[in-house]
């Protein structure tokens, strides 16, 4: 339903431009929730920005790639065509529910605001209660006329989902929905978007630096270091069998029921400046297994591995597979 291709996007102008986002591929199906993950300033978040065409900077452009929704070319879009896919065809939430809420105007009227801005005022408070009943949100009438300080940041952010969906768009982008709240709430809210996707038929891509709330919600990922996806596959196998160093240092660092007697591993050294990537792997400095003279010289293709739809950005993974790199420098 949603295709990307080869799409890469700039920050700043002619000789000084920077390349934060290069070469990004990937697909999300109707009904599959798909993960974006990766630290900040991988990169993520930019992707998201371009497939909306909605930056938050005027310096940032798409330069290269296709995004199709639906069949449709969103790039040639004019600006009213691409305000249409906004809301009806691609819906949006974002981390912070406060900051995308008006403290002075109650939440119903925040979740029909985009069922007006397209001229849909039929049925319109029947189709908001039906929403905020969706999102399995107490007493719907009531729920519309209060205030966003009278919610819990996980009710005000039910409140934004069901505005992003109010237009029944088939795709939602979620970016960090999550992260600022409570992991109980958290855990809420990912059953609410998993129960939506199900029932509504609903495309997600969800954007998370956090692999555990992949592990719960998504069906396949991307992982993203350094403006570039370096490990593609579904869930399951990515998490039984990641092959990149960098997935397998990421998943050495979260908390599994396997990793909880051990001390938390952390990747060493920094992600890079957006942009200012090293040469060759992007990932050599960080690498336990970098080779030299090949590694830092040659940047690696994503390929396949032959096994469905895995692949990997790294020289060694043929002669690797899925052999950790991180306890081959322990054995060292
Ligand atoms: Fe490490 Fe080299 Fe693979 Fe990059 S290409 S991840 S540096 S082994
Ligand atoms: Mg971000």
């Amino acid at each position: 339903m949603l295709d990307v291709r080869g799409l890469s996007v700039d920050v700043g102008r002619g000789a000084q431009a920077l390349r934060v986002v290069r070469d990004v591929s990937f697909t999300v199906r109707r009904g599959e929730a798909v993960g974006l993950v990766g630290e900040s300033g991988s990169g993520k978040s930019m992707t998201a920005f371009a497939l909306m065409n909605l930056f938050p900077s005027p310096l940032a452009r798409v330069a290269e790639g296709e995004v199709r929704l639906q069949g449709r070319d969103l790039r040639g879009l004019d600006a009213e065509s691409m305000r249409q896919v906004r809301g009806a065809g691609i819906g949006m939430v974002f981390q912070d529910p406060t900051s995308y809420l008006d403290p002075l105007i109650p939440v119903g009227r925040q979740i029909a605001e985009p069922l007006r801005a397209h001229g849909r005022t039929d049925g319109l408070d029947a189709r908001v209660r039906e929403l905020i009943e969706l999102m399995e949100l107490p007493q719907p009438a009531q729920t519309a006329r209060k205030y966003p300080h009278e919610l819990s940041g996980g009710q005000r952010q039910r409140i934004l989902i069901a505005a992003a969906l109010a237009m029944r768009p088939a795709l939602l982008i979620a970016d960090e929905p999550t992260t600022a709240l409570d992991v109980t709430v958290q855990a809420g809210i990912l059953q609410l978007l998993a129960r939506l996707r199900r029932e509504l038929d609903l495309g997600i891509l969800l954007i998370t630096h956090d692999l555990g709330v992949v592990a719960e919600t998504c069906q396949r990922v991307n992982v993203m270091y350094a403006g570039e996806i370096v490990e593609q596959e579904a869930v399951g196998p990515l998490f039984a069998a990641p092959r990149h160093p960098y997935t397998q240092g990421l998943l050495g660092s979260i908390l599994t029921p396997r990793s909880r007697a051990h001390s938390l591993f952390s990747i060493p050294g920094a992600v890079p400046i957006a942009g200012r990537w090293p040469s060759g792997c992007r990932f050599h400095p960080r690498c336990p297994i970098a080779r030299p003279g090949l590694c830092d010289v040659q940047p690696p293709a994503l390929l396949g591995s032959g096994l469905g739809e895995g692949a990997d950005r790294c020289h060694l993974s043929a002669e690797r597979g899925s052999a950790n790199a991180w306890t081959t420098m322990a054995v060292r």
